[in-house]
């Protein structure tokens, strides 16, 4: 689907679907419980933990732009996660993760790995060699995050895809930083798609969900019934904010990409800033993959400052435009300084060997004026500059 097809479906997934008033935008359904007509006849929904009209509406659309058969809407990105580990691997099975993955993802993962639920294995999937290592373990799941957080290291997802299944293994690829309007992972091969839709999807920083895209319509209902059976679906008023702000997820793509552009250009000419990571450079690991399988960069920055952790402790304080907190893709624009924020569970050692210097901030670039942006950034390096060194 071409990005113009994606917001189309995104605006008007259920327009005009309303029977009773002929509402344009669709009602939120709130009740837990529906009638049935009488002894016997089962209504298409009958309670709301396994199918809402609002929630359906939602997870049908984000399937259609995923270009999957099924999706179950879940009430956090991390139930999404835990949902196909549940549904898909048992005691005997093995789980092939990336190292730098999604600090929750790594809990989640490691914590029901320790309990015997099932096996995982952590490895650094830019390494061909301990790829083919851990997949050689007849893995039964291969998980995915590209771009990685937060150093937006890139996996080719179509060569893992095509890897995996010669090692009977099947694909989730966590779609989360780029969403379906930059990239589509299905299409490349993957078997399964998890968003947080905390982030871009409902991208204003005020609903935590999840979806999980099933490929297969039949592995689509595997997962909706084990989605019941545990009770990971989410709320249909969360349901019904997160496809409101679905409906503009394209253009705020776009326009989270540009802004991002812009700073880069930016940071580019600081003699405050040390090493940019960004797909868009040349010189980052796997710009060529990223050039191949995405549609955009989209609006994650990281960049170390070349300075004391006095003149970064300045420059986070003297931000005006960018807050101080973890999480991404909402309007507004927002700095994290990961090793005491986002990465913080993580031992020193574990930091640096993720790559993770002390020094490193990463920007969710958001949607405010980009010269605003900028000369808020301008004014705190000049701060910066002037602590003494
Ligand atoms: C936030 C996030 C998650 C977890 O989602 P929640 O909605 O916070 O449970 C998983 N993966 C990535 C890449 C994320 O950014």
């Amino acid at each position: 689907m071409s990005d113009k097809q994606l917001a189309t479906v995104a605006v008007r997934k259920g327009i005009e679907s309303d029977s009773q008033f002929n509402a344009v935008v669709p009602p939120l359904y709130l009740t837990t419980t529906y009638g049935f007509s009488q002894l016997g006849d089962v209504p298409t929904f009958d309670y709301s933990r396994s199918g809402n009209p609002t929630r359906n509406m939602l997870g049908e659309a984000l399937a259609e732009m995923e270009g999957g058969a099924a999706g179950v809407v879940t009430n956090c990105g991390t139930s999404a996660i835990n949902l196909l580990a549940t549904a898909l691997l048992g005691p005997d099975d093995l789980l092939i993760a990336p190292h730098d993955c999604y600090g929750g993802t790594y809990r989640l993962f490691n914590s029901r790995a320790e309990k015997g639920d099932f096996k995982v294995c952590f490895v650094d999937q830019t390494d061909p060699l301990a790829l083919a290592e851990a997949l050689a373990l007849r893995p039964k799941l291969v998980w995915v995050e590209t771009p990685s957080n937060p150093l937006l290291r890139i996996i080719d997802i179509a060569a893992l895809c095509r890897q995996s299944a010669e090692a009977g293994a099947l694909v989730a690829v966590d779609n989360t930083f780029l969403s379906p309007i930059l990239q589509q992972p299905l299409a490349l091969g993957a078997d399964f798609v998890v968003h947080s839709t905390t982030k871009y999807i409902n991208g204003h920083s005020d609903v935590l969900g999840g979806v999980l895209v099933s490929k297969d319509p039949e592995q689509g209902e595997q997962i909706a019934w084990w989605a019941n059976c545990i009770g990971a679906t989410g709320a249909p008023f969360d349901a019904y904010l997160t496809l409101r702000g679905l409906r503009t997820l394209a253009h705020r793509m776009r326009g989270h990409e540009e802004n991002s552009l812009a700073i880069l250009a930016f940071l580019q000419q600081q003699p405050l800033v040390g090493h940019i990571y960004h797909p868009s450079q040349p010189s980052h690991p796997g710009h060529d993959i990223a050039l191949r399988q995405q549609k955009g960069f989209g609006a994650m920055l990281s960049f170390e400052l070349a300075g004391s952790m006095e003149q970064l402790e300045t420059f986070v304080r003297e931000l005006r435009c960018f807050s101080l907190a973890e999480s991404l893709g909402g309007t507004e624009s927002l700095i994290c300084h990961p090793a005491s924020m986002t990465h913080r569970a993580m031992s020193d050692e574990a930091q640096q060997e993720a790559g993770l210097k002390p020094t490193l901030l990463r920007l969710s670039v958001g949607l405010e004026d980009p010269q605003d942006l900028i000369a808020d950034l301008a004014q705190a390096f000049a701060k910066s500059a002037e602590v003494a060194v």
